[in-house]
């Protein structure tokens, strides 16, 4: 498709969208409207952006910071803290459903939180399910992981790669939105690098810290020792009784 029918958005600016890139392809991507998106975490400003290649579309979350208060450092427009971005893979059993076979709904709650106090932008994306190999392929190396494979291993039983996402999508939502200078909500290294390759500049890396569970515990380990994720792995809290899965709060 041709970059002439990009529409262009990103903090009530307009211009081309973002195709701007260092020495990686940045992914060109089409803003929709701005929206209010009020939450039990506050309200934020929505936008659907859809990947010019694949056709997938993600959403972007931002919220300028809360007031000052209690010596909690804002990121409002002029002040010298820049901006907290979260890059969120979807994960429907983590966010919807609240599993707690990974740590996604809690990261995506601590992240929602963190952002709308401190100011900055969540970016949804789509198509980032299990690590990129989709929900059915999820499910199974679920599977298989019940039967004694870890993440890592399972991934690899079904000769799918351990990390299929590509942030190239990610990067053209944060070049439309000026969010170029940014400090990265993560634990994994690697999403701070692939950014860097297409020129967004991470001046820091921000833990997303949620608890270690007893049914979670392994694919933390696992992360942390096989992916080189800086998480610390905690006492696991337990299990709620007679209910393996246990549910969210
Ligand atoms: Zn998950």
């Amino acid at each position: 498709m041709s970059g002439a029918l990009l529409e262009p958005a990103g903090q009530g600016r307009s211009g081309p969208a973002a195709s701007v890139g260092s020495d990686a392809a940045t992914g060109s991507v089409s803003g929709g409207p701005q929206v209010q998106l009020p939450t039990p975490f506050g309200t934020f400003t929505a936008q659907a952006w859809t990947d010019v290649a694949t056709g997938a579309e993600h959403l972007s979350v931002s919220a300028p910071g809360e007031p000052l208060e209690a010596g909690v450092p804002g990121a409002r427009p002029g002040s010298a803290v820049v901006p907290l971005v979260r890059l969120h893979s979807e994960c429907l059993t983590g966010d919807v459903f609240g599993s707690y076979r990974c740590d996604c709904g809690e990261q995506l709650d601590y992240a929602l939180e963190l952002i709308h106090r401190r100011g900055g932008t969540l970016v949804y994306l789509r198509g980032h399910e299990g690590r990129g190999i989709g929900l059915a392929n999820k499910m199974r190396a679920y599977s298989l992981q019940e039967a004694g494979a870890d993440t890592v291993e399972a991934n690899e039983q079904l000769g799918l790669p351990v990390d299929a996402r590509d942030y190239a999508a990610a990067a053209g939502i944060l070049h439309a939105l000026g969010l170029t200078r940014i400090a990265l909500l993560s634990n994994n290294p690697l999403k701070g690098q692939d950014l860097a390759r297409h020129g967004i500049d991470v001046v820091e890396v921000v833990p997303a810290e949620v608890p270690a569970r007893a049914e979670n515990l392994r694919y933390l380990i696992t992360k942390r020792d096989r992916m080189h994720h800086a998480i610390r792995v905690n006492e696991p809290m337990p299990a709620p009784a007679g209910q393996p899965e246990g549910p969210s709060s």
